[in-house]
């Protein structure tokens, strides 16, 4: 799977989770790494 906002692969665990977050974006589910994630939310709190 790959970083909707980075474009980056997102590594999966052995029980095949992800190692980012989930974001419904216009009702399309979407995947973002952590550091994307972190970056947004940094970013929504100013
Ligand atoms: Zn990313």
């Amino acid at each position: 799977m790959k970083c909707s906002v980075c474009g980056k692969d997102i590594e999966e665990t052995f029980l095949g989770k992800i190692r980012g977050n989930y974001r419904r974006e216009k009702g399309v589910l979407e995947v973002v790494c952590s550091s994307c994630s972190r970056q947004m939310t940094e970013t929504t709190h100013h």
